[in-house]
């Protein structure tokens, strides 16, 4: 039985600490008691201190990105090694803007991956289509050469350890949703190629999150689809009461 997993993905929002603080003291009470499903909460770097708060409560901070390297002349870029200082668990990678507006390749994401692993954070890793690649039947191929090569070299064990966010980026911050079927047939098809190169085990095990316009009416359907396990959220995800409205539909859809 796979757990299911909800994060809040604040993106370039929310980055005042007090600001993230002021969101995080509502979510922190309403969940308290939510144990069969794990959350997370990505806000801005210039917030994860704020979310301090969060340790010993059983809401998990995770970063927005990080870079392959633990040090050096990188400028503004962030290494691994800072976020485990700061006790961050989890870490998007290869989120559709990353790719799009700042040209992440997936070469690049497999090795930002493989360094989460090595350091011991749990990457959340997305992949997705764009609408014109769906409209022309590509969706399975445009998720098989993202899966090759974004994972390319993970054993079972890194494969296990990581969290692939199905995100078609045509619902990403625009209100379309894609149908509980559509993200269900996509998320179906991800283990069947986690079944090929890996086994059994490891194709019912992966958590695969769904993302894109997620919200409290429509998260309950998608979440009781069979192969989806939790979300990715992104604008439902900055104020406390949408979320939490969220995380319950998780709950409730076991
Ligand atoms: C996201 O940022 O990953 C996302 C899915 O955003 P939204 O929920 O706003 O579509």
């Amino acid at each position: 039985m796979r757990k299911k997993i909800i994060g809040g993905n604040w993106k370039m929002n929310r980055g005042a600490p007090q600001d993230a603080k002021d969101m995080l003291e509502k979510l922190i009470p309403l969940v308290k008691d939510i144990d069969n499903v794990d959350i997370v909460i990505a806000p801005p770097f210039t917030s994860l201190t704020a979310a301090n708060i969060l340790l010993n409560t059983n809401i998990k901070i995770g970063a927005q990105n990080m870079y392959f390297e633990d040090k050096g002349a990188f400028t503004g870029e962030i290494s691994p090694k800072f976020l485990k200082a700061l006790n961050i668990e989890y870490v998007i990678l290869g989120h559709s803007e990353r790719r799009n507006i700042f040209n992440e390749t997936d070469d690049l994401i497999n090795k930002k991956l493989k360094k989460a692993l090595q350091e011991g954070l749990n990457p959340i890793v997305c992949i997705g289509e764009h609408l014109e690649e769906r409209e022309a039947g590509k969706t399975k191929d445009i998720i098989k050469t993202q899966m090759d090569k974004t994972f390319f070299g993970l054993n079972k064990k890194q494969m296990l350890d990581t969290v692939i966010a199905y995100e078609p980026i045509w619902a990403i911050g625009t209100g379309k949703t894609a149908t509980p079927e559509q993200a269900d047939e996509v998320h179906e098809y991800i283990r069947k190629l986690l079944n090929g190169k890996y086994d059994a085990e490891t194709a019912n095990s992966v958590r695969i999150q769904y993302g894109g316009s997620i919200k409290p009416d429509n998260a309950l359907e998608l979440f009781q689809k069979e192969n989806i396990d939790g979300g990715l959220v992104g604008g439902a995800s900055l104020e406390a009461e949408s979320l939490y409205a969220i995380i319950k539909a998780a709950v409730k859809s076991k």
